[in-house]
């Protein structure tokens, strides 16, 4: 079994989506390890974010990350960086698959970062550097 990070963003938590994210991750049969509501510091996302120091949403994106809670979770399963990430869908809302967690329920609201209502780690090392910023 595997285990990843997986982040309802601030825009999900305040759209009240979180229990919404969450049935949808249950249902696919991934088993919460650890679950908890956090207020990040900008140190906390410059480490998690560290690899878009420099793009042009990285500010915003930092900003937006401030702006209310998120839930970090921890989430294990078979295959379950690459599923997550399936459920989640691709980065914009406007083109991600309908059927999928952003395609559904993201919303394009025309701002200089995407506020695409979850993360998902990308890779085993990031899972694994992603859940000790998080969960340390
Ligand atoms: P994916 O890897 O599926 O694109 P992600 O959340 O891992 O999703 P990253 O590429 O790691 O996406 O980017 C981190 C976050 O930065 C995105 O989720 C989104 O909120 C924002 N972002 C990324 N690329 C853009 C972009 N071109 N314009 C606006 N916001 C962006």
């Amino acid at each position: 079994t595997e285990e990843t990070l997986v982040l309802v963003k601030p825009d999900g938590v305040a759209r009240g989506l979180t229990g919404a994210i969450l049935a949808r991750i249950e249902a696919k049969g991934y088993s919460l390890v650890d679950i908890r509501l956090v207020e990040p510091d900008r140190g906390t996302l410059e480490r998690h974010y560290a690899e878009h120091e420099g793009k042009p949403f990285y500010e915003p994106l930092l900003e937006f990350m401030m702006s209310g809670p998120s839930v970090a979770i921890r989430l294990a399963g078979n295959r379950v960086i690459e599923g997550f990430r399936s459920l989640a869908g691709t980065t914009d809302p406007t083109t991600a698959a309908p059927g999928t967690i952003r395609g559904d329920l993201g919303r394009d609201w025309g701002l200089k970062v995407q506020q695409n209502l979850v993360h998902g780690s990308d890779s085993p090392e990031s899972a694994a550097r992603e859940l000790a910023i998080w969960f340390a």
